[in-house]
């Protein structure tokens, strides 16, 4: 299966050539149609899957080729989706923006943290898409400063996480603002009880995907592990390091000082 046989829009098409996918993930391949086609969806799969743009590719279609956009202040919020963390809701923002470069949709992303007024300025001025942590958003609802009445596609994300996190109250508040005829797309990388419970109040009538659910690691991933001698571990890494096959990398260190140790090792 390609791309091209999803029914994706071509101007999604395109920003996705250009990103350099050629074949959609298997939760890509197995989501994506039936989203087009308008169904609630409960997606068990983690993070490396792919799993942002299947939710986010058929979204951006179903926006674009829904009613015609109304421009600026006009626009209503469509697509509401949640994440628990900040960065994990930047990362989502900046692949909606990415796959949507060829379309007129406008997002923005709502997080607590930081000042709410550029967040509160790109509310008034329209958007489309909103992606958000539910702490926040819950705030500027309670200050009128959001309308999730014409929400369509409502995407709850790391719904476990959430849930660990406490946010299931704000969760339920906010659901509860939506309109209940929508399309609903959950996903979670495990099904507690609780979280099985929201999803059967939250769902209709679900397509159920369901990637690797046992594993902790992804395909997309090599994996490998070298047992070293403390003394020996800048001469590995900067053997590794040189190596052609690394051309960036992370480097994980258990305290401060031992991170600024290997980059002057590095250096
Ligand atoms: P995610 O699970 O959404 O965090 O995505 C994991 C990574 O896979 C991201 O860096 C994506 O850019 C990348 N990715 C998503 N879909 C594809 C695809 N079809 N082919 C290659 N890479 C992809």
């Amino acid at each position: 299966m390609t791309f091209h046989d999803t029914g994706l829009a071509e101007p999604l098409l395109r920003a996705v050539a250009a990103d350099g996918y050629s074949i959609p993930t298997p939760i890509q391949a197995a989501s994506i149609p039936h989203v087009l086609a308008g169904r609630d969806l409960l997606g068990c799969a983690q993070t490396g899957t792919g799993k942002t743009a299947a939710f986010a590719l058929p979204t951006l279609h179903r926006l674009a080729a829904g009613t015609s956009v109304p421009a600026g202040r006009g626009r209503r919020i469509r697509t509401l989706v949640l994440s628990p963390t900040r960065e994990l809701a930047g990362q989502i923002h900046e692949s909606f923006r990415g796959y949507g470069r060829h379309t007129p949709l406008r997002r923005t992303v709502i997080f607590g943290g930081v000042s709410q007024r550029p967040q509160v300025r790109d509310l008034e001025h329209g958007v489309d898409i909103v992606v958000a942590t539910p702490g926040r958003l819950v705030d500027l609802m309670q200050q009128g400063c959001v309308d999730l009445s014409h929400v369509e596609i409502f995407i709850l994300d790391e719904a476990d996480r959430m849930f660990d996190m406490g946010f299931l109250p704000d969760v339920k508040r906010i659901v509860a603002k939506l309109p209940r005829q929508r399309q609903t797309l959950f996903f979670s990388a495990t099904m507690p009880g609780p979280i099985e419970a929201l999803a059967n109040e939250m769902l209709v009538d679900p397509v159920r995907v369901r990637i690797a659910p046992e594993r902790q690691t992804t395909e997309l991933i090599d994996q490998s592990v070298c047992f070293v001698a403390k003394a020996n571990k800048p001469r590995l890494l900067i053997d590794l390091m040189s190596s052609q096959a690394i051309s960036r990398a992370i480097v994980f260190t258990r305290t401060k000082h031992g991170a600024d140790r290997v980059v002057r090792q590095l250096s």
